[in-house]
């Protein structure tokens, strides 16, 4: 890495107290230093932390004008915040907790994944590989620990989760391996456009170096090749995949949803020197995280799946292709400008049970498509699909919630969700089947 910034010689403001703003304030004493300011846009969260070692802001204006770089958690939109004239007046000083690591830490190797679907899935698959085949790894990122509460040592592997929040405001960041899964239009209401989108998931490899390796799917290879990136773009070869995919055991692994992203994972393992046998060995051990594609239950030729984590169509649609005779639970709060492309998948689903506030959009999507019911809540769509699953003849069926929407309209968020679902489905289970 060649440029290691000296803290002390700046001044910083930590813009954002959760998790990723906290973990710099605990850097940032770790390493005993005191050039800084914190903010967030929560009066009470702010007053909490100021007291001697933390200067008060009186005005936000001049702190920016005055300190060198501004830290800025990831949750913060630039057009929501209502600081933005002043955040964007010094957008030039902005960047993130992922890049303090690098701009701090002398030699690590990262492996940098990000795109709209599939990022935990993947990161928590590769950091599984590396630790079995005897890497000295961490995770983090947006998964687990903010990447600044990672304990790092000299040549260690770090597995980093980024999302596109983060990287829109991020300058320095230069994984060894930077992975982009792919890109739907997920999260344009908060990016503004697609293109602004695109760009700030191009951001993993505008500073890659030439040993450096870049993944990245066919659909997007012009637009990287017309930037004229230095890092090595790899060839991700499906069928060299689909040649030892037949021989590994694990079930959520082998599921059409995990074909992308372990085609990815191959495509590293070769790179990292990983033997085809112990790629195969390490992957019989992994355990699908929760929320996505989580097989639960098998009851009654009926397996009941929780992909509550499914916020969008896209994500939906791996889903949907992965089973047969599907009695698929959708709906909540869309993401704007979403809609579902029913080809190849149509034929799966057996029927679909609409929740959620928002009626009118799933009704829409799903109309002259499948056959679908409204039932609004998880519960009763739960008991309906099960009554429907008994009458029908169909040999192995499924019940899946993988609801292509935001849980908010009725739900905490998706891991409140997926558990619903759960306790529910056992306990109707018991009584139905
Ligand atoms: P992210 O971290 O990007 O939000 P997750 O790994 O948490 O992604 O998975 C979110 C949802 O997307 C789950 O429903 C999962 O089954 C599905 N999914 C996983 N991998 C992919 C992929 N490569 N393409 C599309 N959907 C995927």
């Amino acid at each position: 890495m060649s440029h290691i910034l000296n803290l002390e010689k700046f001044s910083f403001l930590v813009y954002g107290l959760g998790s990723s703003g906290l973990s710099v304030i605990q850097y940032f004493k770790k390493k005993k230093i005191n050039s800084y300011y914190v903010w967030d846009d929560n009066i009470k969260l702010r007053k909490k932390f100021y007291n001697k070692n933390i200067k008060n802001v009186k005005n936000l204006k001049s702190i920016c004008k005055k300190v060198d770089y501004i830290i800025l958690s990831p949750g913060i939109s630039l057009k929501k915040t209502p600081h933005k004239k002043e955040l964007i007046k010094f957008k030039k000083k902005i960047i993130t907790d992922i890049d303090l690591l690098y701009l701090c830490n002398p030699k690590f190797k990262s492996i940098v994944v990000t795109g709209s679907n599939g990022k935990s899935t993947t990161c928590k698959i590769i950091y599984h590989l590396l630790k079995k085949n005897n890497f000295n790894v961490l995770l983090g990122g947006n998964i687990g620990k903010p990447v600044l509460s990672l304990k790092i040592k000299k040549n260690m592997f770090l597995v980093i989760e980024a999302s596109s929040f983060q990287l829109s405001h991020s300058k320095f960041i230069h994984p060894n391996y930077a992975i982009l899964l792919n890109i739907t239009n997920d999260h344009l209401d908060w990016h503004g456009s697609m293109k602004k989108y695109l760009e700030s998931k191009l951001k993993i490899f505008y500073l890659q170096k030439k040993r450096d390796f870049a993944f990245i799917n066919e659909s997007f290879r012009n637009i990287f090749q017309k930037k004229k990136y230095l890092s090595k773009l790899v060839s991700l070869k499906f069928k060299d995949y689909k040649k030892i995919k037949f021989r590994i055991k694990n079930i959520y692994l082998r599921s059409a949803t995990n074909d992308q992203n372990m085609n990815y994972i191959y495509t590293l393992a070769k790179l990292l020197r990983i033997s085809d046998t112990s790629f195969i060995k390490s992957m019989s051990s992994f355990v699908g995280l929760p929320h996505r594609h989580e097989i639960f239950l098998k009851k009654g030729g009926i397996t009941f799946i929780n992909d509550s984590k499914a916020t969008s169509f896209q994500s939906s649609r791996f889903a949907l292709a992965s089973s047969k005779n599907i009695y698929w639970i959708v709906g909540g709060l869309p993401k704007e400008k979403d809609k579902i492309d029913f080809k190849n998948i149509k034929n799966n689903i057996t029927k679909s049970y609409i929740i959620g506030k928002n009626i009118s959009f799933f009704k829409k999507q799903l109309n002259n498509k499948v056959k679908f019911t409204i039932k609004k809540t998880l519960r009763k769509a739960i008991i309906s699909a099960l009554k429907d699953m008994k009458q029908s003849d169909e040999i192995n069926k499924v019940i899946l919630l993988s609801p292509g929407a935001a849980s908010f309209d009725q739900f905490e968020n998706f891991e409140r969700r997926g558990n619903e679902f759960k306790k529910l489905s056992k306990l109707y289970a018991k009584k139905f089947i």
